[in-house]
């Protein structure tokens, strides 16, 4: 098996790392009441999507 010849410097692992980093998820505004939802998703308030009542509780 391969093994690294050197230990991977601190710079150099910071820098490999530059772009891995959490990302807040896209969220839209639901058109009927306002509450913030996935998009293309059914809106978990007020059970609509696209402007159509889809899941009544
Ligand atoms: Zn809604």
């Amino acid at each position: 098996m391969a093994v690294p010849k050197r230990r991977t410097s601190k710079k150099v692992k910071n820098q490999r790392r530059t772009h891995k980093k959490l990302h807040a998820p896209g969220m839209v505004a639901c058109q009927n009441c306002g509450e913030y939802t996935k998009p293309h998703h059914v809106c978990k308030s007020c059970g609509q999507y696209n402007g159509k009542q889809v899941v009544n509780d």
